[in-house]
């Protein structure tokens, strides 16, 4: 896949900006807070339901504007889609080829891109949440079902919370039995793509770090120890009963995929508590490469890569590593550092070269 063109307009601190980015590499360098990171998040807003950092609509538009606006014109497959979106604090619109669309999953796969960015490897070091929401996030992008079973999934686990907060709890085993049955669905699709994925970490850990310390990746559901759905909804019915007596103490859900983790492992030691900064960081890294590998074989093509602060995420040598790595590869890359780094562009042939200030950006060549 490829952004042939991209005009951003009233996006955070972007008034009107339009570029025409490389085929392969381009590097957007400027000083802290010019705009460099808003520019990849609307690139990768283009392709995706949610932003990589905030959920919040009204953070996305510029100060005292109505709306943002970002076009894009994507090739895929020999095709061009011109994808359109409209930014308004209360909702976005898009359009493909100029139509108006209504579902999310009209715009899935029009625009695939994998993100790596700090926020990314901190998720190593944080609780849970970030690591679900992450996991949650890679499935949907290469599973287009799985955004279906998630929301159906958190509605029915709504309903049962709200249930168990009441005082008559008519009906709470007709909603446990659902939430099983839905639950069963997102553990199932969570664990084929966890596999996937764990199959490839391996190689490009070794790719990027230059060691040989073994990578593996785990997800083991709560109460699950079944890779069948209706295994597993049976267990999950299991869980769910053995906590009812404290669901209904707190008025909430106590175990579930809701609750589950992702566990990166090291050397057979948990990555969280053992990695250093910098095994940590190539970890998070090579899970993202395999991320990218996997949606290459999905669709066909090989989703962008934005690459977000890297001077500060990689050292020489994992820079090296991984820059010697995207060098062989048909894939379009959008890196973003402060400074115009020669090493780099040294390493990276053809690189089209931005300067990004006060939210304007200019073109200084390739
Ligand atoms: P760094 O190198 O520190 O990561 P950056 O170039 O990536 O910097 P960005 O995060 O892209 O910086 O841009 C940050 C700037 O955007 C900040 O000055 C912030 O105030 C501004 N900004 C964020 N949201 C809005 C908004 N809705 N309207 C106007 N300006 C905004
Ligand atoms: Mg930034």
């Amino acid at each position: 896949m490829r952004l042939c063109s991209v005009a951003v307009a009233d996006f955070r601190n972007i008034r009107s900006i339009i570029i025409e980015p490389g085929h392969h590499f381009n590097l957007l360098y400027g000083l802290n807070g010019q705009g460099k990171t808003n520019l990849l998040e609307a690139i990768y807003l283009l392709g995706s339901p949610r932003s990589f950092r905030t959920s919040r609509l009204p953070e996305l538009v510029k100060h005292g504007e109505r709306q943002a606006q970002i076009q894009g014109t994507v090739e895929s497959g020999g095709i061009e889609n011109v994808l359109r979106l409209v930014i308004e604090p209360a909702g976005r619109k898009v359009e493909i080829d100029g139509k108006a669309v209504h579902k999310a999953s009209e715009l899935h796969g029009k625009l695939n891109a994998v993100v790596f960015s700090p926020d990314d490897t901190g998720m190593v070091r944080t609780g849970p949440e970030s690591r679900r929401r992450y996991l949650d996030r890679a499935v949907y992008m290469g599973d287009i079902g799985y955004l279906h079973c998630w929301h159906s999934y958190q509605r029915i686990l709504k309903q049962r919370n709200h249930l168990l907060k009441n005082a008559d709890k008519t009906g709470l085993d007709i909603w446990t039995e659902k939430l099983a049955e839905s639950g069963a669905e997102v553990i199932e699709r969570r664990l084929g793509f966890v596999a996937v994925l764990d199959g490839k970490l391996q190689k490009y850990y070794a790719t990027i770090s230059g060691d040989s310390e073994t990578s593996r990746l785990s997800y083991q559901p709560d109460g699950v120890g079944s890779r069948d759905k209706g295994a597993i909804r049976d267990e999950l019915m299991e869980l769910f009963n053995r906590h009812q007596r404290s669901d209904e103490r707190y008025g909430t859900t106590t175990a579930g995929p809701h609750r589950d983790d992702l566990t990166f492992i090291l050397d057979e030691r948990p990555l969280k508590a053992f990695g250093s900064q910098g095994q940590q960081k190539s970890f998070v890294l090579a899970l993202k490469m395999a991320e990218m590998d996997n949606l290459n074989e999905t669709f066909g093509e090989a989703p962008l890569l934005l690459l977000d602060d890297m001077s500060s995420e990689l050292d020489a040598r994992r820079n090296h590593n991984l820059m010697e790595f995207l060098t062989t590869r048909k894939i379009q890359v959008f890196i973003t550092t402060t400074e115009r780094s020669p090493a780099l562009l040294a390493t990276a042939p053809h690189c089209a070269v931005f300067h990004v200030e006060g939210g304007n950006l200019t073109f200084e060549g390739s």
